[in-house]
């Protein structure tokens, strides 16, 4: 019987692994020469063309091996360039398999924060760090077109950046961007919700209506999803405000809940009581 069940077990263990070593990996093409890898942790986005292939961000590392798989699909180009958006492990775990084969570029606090994550003495280690970094945006001029990598401070953490490409009308928003989702604001990392608020609006005031998004999680976006976003973020903050301003705690504030409208947007990792509570510390600390 016990052998049995541990078999069971066994079985379910290996079937939940099978979409991380099998393809595990989603392309969707967004415009021109740029694409976006989705699987598991932060989208990918990717330039494949004549100087070779760019990629922005790199999920977990036993992702590395599909994301090279899918790469291979789009093109037979060597990666020259790897961006991270920030430092959170699902947008950066696959840096010590990739760094091996190009350098990686970041906001200087994103290498701040990963150098305090391990021992700069190993070798594997350092491949994994930004060898470039940069205090407010950087361009590159690849595939044909110059790709600003723009710093927004204190807002998702103090090491984002957004990335714009110029001539194909995209956009890599980074956590900046949960599409229909509450986002994480990592408050114990620089993050701060005013600030994010007001680093999602000066991006809206940027954009051209036709462009195309890649959010950091959630599914390709247009314009109005990110202004959808932005109102979500705008009204529930309202309303938590509101309940601060009546000195209610934050318990209390949770309990009295968010619009229903916006039920669906409080799955996963970051459900309604979660967002309010971000919310509430940010505004009372
Ligand atoms: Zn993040």
């Amino acid at each position: 019987m016990c052998t049995r069940f541990s078999f069971l077990v066994f079985v379910a263990l290996i079937c939940a692994a099978v979409p991380v070593f099998g393809q595990g990996i989603t392309t969707h093409k967004v415009a021109g020469n740029i694409y976006m890898l989705e699987g598991r942790g932060g989208n990918i986005g990717v330039s494949v063309g004549e100087d070779g292939v760019l990629v922005i961000d790199t999920q977990f590392d036993n992702m590395a091996g599909p994301i090279r798989d899918a790469i291979k699909e789009l093109s037979s180009g060597e990666i020259r360039i790897i961006v991270n958006t920030h430092f959170h492990g699902d947008h950066t775990g696959g840096n010590k398999a990739l760094g091996q084969e190009a350098p990686i570029i970041a906001h200087v606090n994103t290498r701040k924060r990963l150098l305090a994550t391990g021992d700069e003495s190993d070798q594997a280690f350092r491949n994994s760090l930004p060898w470039v970094t940069f205090d407010d945006d950087l361009s590159l001029h690849f595939n044909g077109e110059e790709i600003k990598i723009v710093h927004f401070p204190t807002g998702h953490t103090d090491t984002d950046c957004v990335l714009f490409f110029t001539e194909s009308n995209v956009v890599h928003m980074g956590d900046h961007f949960f599409n229909g989702r509450f986002p994480f604001v990592d408050l114990a990392s620089g993050g701060d919700v005013a600030s994010y608020i007001n680093n999602v609006q000066t991006i809206i005031d940027q954009l051209p209506s036709d462009v195309k998004i890649i959010p950091g999680h959630g599914a390709l976006a247009t314009l109005d999803d990110l202004k959808a976003f932005k109102e979500m973020i705008d009204e529930t903050v309202a309303i938590i405000r509101k309940g601060i301003e009546a000195g209610k705690d934050e318990k209390q504030v949770q309990e009295a809940g968010l619009p229903d409208k916006y039920s669906d947007a409080g799955t996963g990792f970051i459900n309604a009581n979660r967002w309010i509570s971000i919310v509430y510390q940010s505004y009372t600390r």
